[in-house]
């Protein structure tokens, strides 16, 4: 039983989390928050939520802050009072993000211990067949090796399809995979990768309780704690202005927004030149941050000279899964990877004026890059239209 109790702290949007720790669960708001900052963890748990955004709003994927301890309820049931009350989609996205890449992560650490990946999965009401011996249900051929791949969990397609409606990449569609009277075969880090999936969308879910808002910053730690979270954001929001349009469509060539960085690997790879590893890895980060679907990045290496169709196609997966953000530009430039003056690019060479700081700033990553000149096309497509109807008028 201790054995539960663990495993739903340490996974606390698990639904049995009102079963296991109802005092905490099933408490109102500002109880809660009450009880929480005036226990003898209220620091620490104030200090961790800190981290946490901070990490977010910096796009750091270092989770080394993170730990599965004592206050992880607290911790995560905190967070999702505070999305409530902020009420802001974009900071709800990016704790979304972080923290259901962090729960991937420690799925995967369970990765062997069936009791608890099964627990979780049964918690979350999937429909799951288990096997205690696990079933081959393909054959693959990797680096010409012949390969059977075999797994003890198959789920039902209808949950299947319900959690992978959202993953774009091909090989999670249901035609790709290998189904038994309805059951898809799934091996568990794809399953954990679902569920991350399945929190994050939890985490954008939020109750409203802005009405609550003025009761809970009766609390001086929350408060400042709140305080301190919006002054973090205002700080940093205007990197994020321009990400409304950022990402792959199909009917959209995104090759005119692209930084020299990136255009240089591209001209390489158009020419038929091989790659140093440093390239291949920042290339498909990068090309995956923008939404492009898994094969046609495989495609994009179709040209270079040591192209092997399977293991390339491995090798990409590989490399997303890790879910990296790709290489600022300080470590492009340590990299020699930084093409601005070789492009005598002007908006990587002297930066962008920015309206809020009044002043010249650096371009700090190539994602923002391309966020920022699709923000100034759309500006500008959007003023021409305008000019155009007023002298029509
Ligand atoms: S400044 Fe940044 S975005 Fe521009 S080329 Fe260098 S690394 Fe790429």
């Amino acid at each position: 039983m201790s054995e539960i109790f663990n495993l739903v702290k340490r996974y606390p949007w698990l639904p049995s989390l009102k079963k296991y720790y109802p005092n905490k669960a099933l408490k109102g708001p500002i109880d809660f928050i009450n009880e929480v900052f005036s226990s003898d963890n209220g620091n620490k748990i104030k200090e961790r939520i800190l981290e946490f955004f901070k990490a977010s709003f910096n796009k750091i994927e270092d989770f080394s802050f993170f730990m599965d301890d004592e206050i992880n309820i607290d911790f995560y049931l905190v967070i999702k009072i505070f999305l409530s009350i902020l009420n802001n989609k974009q900071i709800a996205n990016k704790i979304a993000e972080l923290y259901s890449k962090i729960t991937y992560k420690s799925l995967n650490k369970d990765i062997n211990s069936d009791f608890n990946l099964y627990y979780i999965y049964k918690d979350l009401n999937f429909d799951i067949v288990y096997s205690e011996e696990p079933v081959i249900y393909k054959k693959i051929k990797v680096k010409d090796q012949g390969l059977n791949l075999r797994t003890k969990f198959r789920i039902h397609f209808i949950d299947y399809l319900k959690l992978a409606s959202n993953l774009r990449d091909n090989y999670r569609k249901l035609v790709n995979n290998s189904l038994n009277n309805g059951y898809v075969f799934i091996q568990p880090d794809d399953l954990n990768r679902l569920i991350q999936e399945y929190v994050r969308i939890k985490f954008l879910n939020q109750i409203n309780i802005e009405d609550l808002r003025e009761e809970l910053l009766k609390n001086q730690i929350f408060r400042d704690l709140y305080e301190k979270i919006s002054e973090k954001w205002e700080e940093k929001k205007e990197e994020f202005e321009y990400s409304f349009e950022m990402g792959f469509r199909k009917d959209q060539d995104l090759s005119k927004y692209l930084p020299p960085c990136i255009q240089e690997i591209l001209a390489k790879i158009k020419e038929g030149q091989n790659l140093i590893h440093t390239e291949r890895l920042f290339i498909v980060w990068f090309l995956n941050a923008l939404k492009y679907p898994e094969e046609d990045i495989i495609n994009l290496f179709s040209t270079l000279p040591d192209f092997d169709r399977d293991r390339t196609g491995y090798q990409v997966r590989y490399a997303i899964k890790k879910g990296y953000t790709p290489y600022s530009c300080k470590t492009l430039k340590s990299y020699t990877l930084c093409m601005a003056k070789k492009y005598k690019d002007e908006l990587c060479i002297k930066g962008y004026f920015s309206k809020k700081y009044d002043e010249q700033k650096k371009i700090s990553h190539p994602l923002f890059y391309v966020q920022f000149t699709q923000f100034v096309s759309t500006m500008k497509k959007k003023i021409e239209e305008s000019n155009q109807k007023s002298n029509n008028e």
